[in-house]
C-alpha cells in the first residue's frame, strides 16, 4: 500500500508519475494537440454514397469529410461472418445508406494530410479487461492470451458473469488472464454504464455530434493503473480532480476516495522529485550510487546499454567491486527501462565477470527487477559474447520520443564536425566561389567558435586565400548560427 501516482494537468497537456516506495517508476506524457481521435464516437450523417467504390462520406464535424467502406459497416461483418467469413452476399452499400441519413460511426483511422478519417459502423468500447461490442453476442478472446485451457476457462467465467438479457458481446483482453470475477464483473458494470450514456447522448440528437470519446489520460490512469496497492491518486487542478471525482463516482466508484486534491505550495512534480527524474531518465548517462554508470544509446533497431566502472578499481577487490557495480546496475537498468519507455530489443553489456556464480546472481537480480515493470519482457542469458540479450514489449512512444526531436546542431548524429574541419570547408567554398562568380569582395557569416579560429590560429590561411584570389575576405559573427552552419555572401 506506499505506492502513488501523481498527475500534472495543464490545458496543453497530462503528465502522469507513478511512484513505488517515494520512487518515481513510470512516467506518461499526453499531450492534447497529439491525442488522436481513434475510438471515437459520433453520429454523423451520410454526405455522399458512391457505389462504384462501395463506400460513403459521413460527416462528422471534421473539416474533411470521413469515409466508410462498405467492409466496415457492421451488417456486412455479420452477413459475412453467417456466411462462413464470405462477405459476397451482403447487400451493396446503396443498399443500406442513403444520403441525409444519420448513421453511428466509430472512427478506425486518424484522418492524415488530405484524407479523411476512416469510420466504421461496428462500435466497440474498451474497459481495462474487456471490450464491449454492444452489436453483437459474441465473446472473444485476446490472441495474446495463448494457453487453449485457459482460454476456455475465460471463456466459461465471462459467460457466467453475463447479466440476464445481454444482447453485447465481449472480447478478454490480455489483462483479464489473471483477473478476480469481481475485477471481471466490475468491468462489466463499467462498460454497460458506460454505453448506456453513449445512447442517451446519440438519442433524438442533431448531427453531426460526438457522443463518445476515448478516455483522457487522467481517466485511463484511475481505469489502468489504479491497483490495490496504491495508495493515493493526488491531482493538481482543482477543476479536473472535480472531474475525475465525478468519473470515478460514476464508474470506479471503489477509487473515489483514492482521489486527492494536491494544495501544495511547491509544483506537484517538483515536490515529489519527478522533474529531475525526467531530466535523468533523457539523459544519455546514469550514474550509480557505486561510482559505476550505465550509459544508454537507442538506434532504429535497438537500445544499448553499457554498464562501466567508476574510476580506478583496486586490484585486491576487483571481482567484488565489479559485481556489486553490475547488481546495482541490473536494478538500474530496470528501472530505466521502465521510466524510458523503451521497447523492442534491447542489449545490455554488464562488465565482465569472471565469475559464473557472479553472473548468475546478475541475471537472477536483473530478473527480479524486472519482474515489477507490468510490460511484458523476455530476458535470454549471457550470450558467448558475454551480453545480456532482451525484449520489451512495445506499447507507447519512448519518454524521449515524446518530449525531443532529433538535435538540429548535429542533424540526431550526437557528433558536430570541428570548428576546424568548418573552417577549411569555408575556405574551399570560397575559393570555388570565387571561380564561379565574379565579386568585389567576400564576406563569411559564421557561429563564434569558426569566426574565432578565422581570426586567430586560422588568420593566416584566411590572408593566403584573399591574396591568392585577388580579393578581400572578412568574417563576420553570427552569434545565432550552429556550429557547422555559414553562409558566404557576396558583395
Ligand atoms: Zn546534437
Amino acid at each position: 500500500m506506499n505506492d502513488e501516482i501523481l498527475v500534472n494537468i495543464t490545458p496543453q497537456e497530462t503528465r502522469v508519475a507513478v511512484l513505488s516506495a517515494g520512487q518515481v517508476q513510470e512516467l506518461v506524457v499526453e499531450r492534447e494537440a497529439s491525442r488522436g481521435l481513434v475510438g471515437n464516437i459520433y453520429v454523423g450523417r451520410v454526405a455522399r454514397v458512391l457505389p462504384g467504390m462501395q463506400s460513403a462520406f459521413v460527416e462528422i464535424g471534421l473539416e474533411r469529410a470521413a469515409f466508410l467502406h462498405v467492409a466496415d459497416l457492421w451488417e456486412h461483418r455479420r452477413s459475412g461472418a453467417a456466411n462462413g467469413g464470405n462477405g459476397n452476399a451482403v447487400k451493396p452499400i446503396e443498399k443500406m445508406l442513403a444520403e441525409g441519413q444519420p448513421v453511428t460511426v466509430q472512427v478506425l483511422k486518424d484522418p492524415l494530410g488530405s484524407k479523411g478519417a476512416r469510420l466504421s459502423t461496428q462500435l466497440s468500447v474498451a474497459g481495462r479487461l474487456l471490450v464491449y461490442l454492444p452489436q453483437d453476442p459474441h465473446i472473444g478472446i485476446s490472441q495474446r492470451i495463448e494457453d487453449e485451457a485457459g482460454r476456455t476457462v475465460l471463456r466459461e467465467k465471462l459467460k457466467q458473469l453475463m447479466p440476464e438479457g445481454e444482447t453485447g458481446g465481449f472480447i478478454l483482453r490480455t489483462l483479464a488472464e489473471g483477473a478476480s470475477d469481481d475485477e471481471l464483473r466490475a468491468d462489466i458494470e463499467y462498460l454497460r454504464n458506460l454505453w448506456r450514456d453513449v445512447r442517451e447522448r446519440a438519442l433524438g440528437t442533431q448531427p453531426p455530434r460526438l457522443v463518445y470519446q476515448g478516455l483522457s489520460l487522467a481517466q485511463r490512469v484511475l481505469r489502468d493503473m489504479v491497483s490495490a496497492d496504491t495508495e493515493a491518486v493526488r491531482v493538481d487542478s482543482r477543476e479536473n480532480h472535480q472531474m475525475l471525482s465525478d468519473f470515478a463516482r460514476a464508474y470506479m466508484p471503489g477509487l473515489a476516495a483514492k482521489l486527492q486534491h494536491y494544495t501544495g505550495e511547491r509544483p506537484l512534480f517538483e515536490s515529489y522529485n519527478v522533474e529531475q527524474e525526467i531530466e535523468k531518465a533523457l539523459a544519455r548517462r546514469v550514474e550509480l550510487k557505486s561510482g559505476g554508470t550505465l550509459v544508454f544509446d537507442q538506434t532504429e533497431a535497438m537500445t544499448t546499454v553499457d554498464v562501466n566502472t567508476g574510476g580506478f578499481v583496486g586490484r585486491r577487490n576487483f571481482d567484488e567491486t565489479v559485481f556489486k557495480t553490475n547488481l546495482e546496475a541490473a536494478q538500474a537498468i530496470a528501472r530505466q527501462l521502465r521510466l524510458r519507455n523503451l521497447g523492442g530489443i534491447i542489449v545490455v553489456d554488464f562488465i565482465d565477470m569472471d565469475s559464473a556464480e557472479h553472473r548468475t546472481a546478475v541475471l537472477e537480480e536483473f530478473r527480479r527487477a524486472l519482474a515489477r515493470d507490468p510490460t511484458r519482457v523476455t530476458v535470454s542469458g549471457f550470450t558467448a559474447l558475454g551480453l545480456v540479450e532482451m525484449t520489451r514489449k512495445r506499447t507507447r512512444e519512448s519518454l524521449a520520443h515524446v518530449l525531443c526531436e532529433p538535435c538540429q546542431a548535429c542533424s540526431g548524429r550526437g557528433q558536430v564536425k570541428s570548428a576546424r574541419t568548418i573552417c577549411y570547408e569555408v575556405l574551399r567554398e570560397v575559393l570555388r566561389e570565387a571561380r564561379a562568380f565574379n565579386a568585389r569582395e567576400f564576406r563569411v557569416l559564421a557561429s563564434p567558435p569558426v569566426c574565432d579560429l578565422f581570426q586567430e590560429e586560422e588568420s593566416g590561411a584566411l590572408a593566403m586565400l584573399s591574396e591568392f584570389i585577388g580579393k578581400p575576405v572578412s568574417v563576420q559573427v553570427e552569434s545565432g548560427y550552429v556550429q557547422e552552419q555559414y553562409d558566404i555572401v557576396l558583395l
